[in-house]
């Protein structure tokens, strides 16, 4: 299993914010254009009133740090490293969840030294 972080886990998040029959404003993030017609259909059905729908996106960041701080299988954070090994010019760590048994290994590549 491989994947490049940017192009797959880059996922589409819509904010949609909404005003209750009740009259109480309310607002819910949902991931994908699935979940976002789904979210739309049930608060038509509950006669939500000006639902607005904005467009967000996880920062890169986030998603480097979920990737190499999460299992890839069950998203668990309880995850351990062997260490890191080199592999032609790139550094790899070979993890190993506590959750779901699953083995992985990620690849980083060394982009600069910076004394501090
Ligand atoms: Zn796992």
């Amino acid at each position: 299993m491989f994947y490049e972080i940017e192009k797959s886990e880059r996922v589409k998040r819509y904010l949609v914010e909404w005003v209750s029959a009740f009259g109480f404003r309310d607002s819910v993030t949902v991931s994908g254009e699935m979940r976002l017609d789904q979210k739309i259909k049930e608060l038509k059905k509950h006669s939500a009133m000006g639902v607005k729908v904005t467009q967000t996106q996880d920062a890169i960041e986030d998603l480097v740090y979920k990737a190499t701080n999460s299992c890839p299988r069950c998203g668990g954070y309880e995850i351990e490293s062997d260490g890191v090994n080199f592999q032609d010019d790139c550094i790899v760590a070979d993890m190993g969840c506590n959750t779901c048994e699953n083995e992985w290994r990620i690849t980083y590549e060394a982009k600069g030294v910076q004394e501090k």
